[in-house]
């Protein structure tokens, strides 16, 4: 990790109001994300976080501002980029007939991945998915279901992650290992993930970027040590409670 490759994504001025003329969802955001770079996103339910996802992702149309992937408009350029990002949320919602190897092998047909079976087999080991491959995702447990929307995240090799809340319903030892796995593709491959958490001990020890988002707008940004500096906190959560419900005097 570390993020020292070249600029993946790139917002400018990025503004979203889900009523004309009422309040901004995410405000005049500028930010950047780098290959093999971790950036964590974290804020108050309500501080635009998923707005902003989304419309990285090319799902909501921005009212100003404009981001670019791989140095292509999202919005223009959707088709171009699609096929190199991918994400993963806690509201999945996947054919629950179908079994989880089924699921996985008709992404993996969609995004015409090579020796797709083989590519399925992989995910199913490196998420601890074999045991349960053969059973349908309507039979699964919250966290499996998890593990499998992961599965799915991963199956086009993405460059760019955008993982909301990856690890709430996980517990301790699989999000440990799904931490790992992660800083793997980043190390290695220079994916870079861009991740949404409230658990802020995982943000302090995973991400070389943290973004305290806060009404629509990036409060405050940089990595952990710097921000408790700048703030004079002992850790994140003060941090975070600290900034949330602070006005005025937030650092950019
Ligand atoms: P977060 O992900 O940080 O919890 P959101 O991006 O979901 O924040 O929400 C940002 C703001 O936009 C909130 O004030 C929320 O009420 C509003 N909002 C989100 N989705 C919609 C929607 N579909 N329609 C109207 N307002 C929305």
């Amino acid at each position: 990790m570390g993020g020292s490759g070249e600029k993946v994504l790139v917002s400018e001025k990025v503004s979203k109001r889900y009523l004309p003329g009422g309040p901004f969802a995410v405000k005049e955001v500028d930010l950047s994300l780098h290959a093999g770079e971790v950036v964590s996103m974290v804020g108050p339910n309500g501080a635009g976080k998923s707005t902003l996802v989304q419309m990285m992702l090319g799902l909501l149309i921005p009212d100003g501002g404009s981001i670019r992937i791989f140095g292509q408009d999202v919005v223009a350029d959707r088709r171009r980029i699609a096929h190199r990002i991918n994400y993963a949320s806690t509201d999945l919602s996947l054919p629950y007939a179908l079994t989880v190897r089924e699921n996985l092998l008709t992404y993996a047909l969609i995004y015409n991945m090579k020796k797709p079976r083989e590519r399925v087999s992989r995910l199913l080991s490196l998420l601890g998915l074999e045991s349960f491959a053969d059973r349908k995702v309507g039979a699964l447990s919250t966290g499996q279901v998890a593990r499998m929307g992961i599965a799915k995240a991963l199956v086009n090799d993405p460059e760019i992650l955008f993982l909301d809340e990856p690890t709430a319903t996980l517990d301790p030892e699989v999000s440990a290992q799904l931490r790992q796995l992660l800083a793997e593709m980043v190390r290695e491959r220079g994916m870079a993930l861009l991740y949404t958490s409230h658990n802020m001990r995982e943000v302090e020890r995973f991400s070389d970027r943290i973004l305290l988002m806060r009404e629509g707008e990036i409060a405050a940004q940089g990595t952990a040590s710097s921000l408790m500096d700048r703030y004079k906190t002992q850790d994140l959560e003060a941090l975070f409670l600290l900034v949330a419900g602070k006005k005025e005097g937030a650092v950019v």
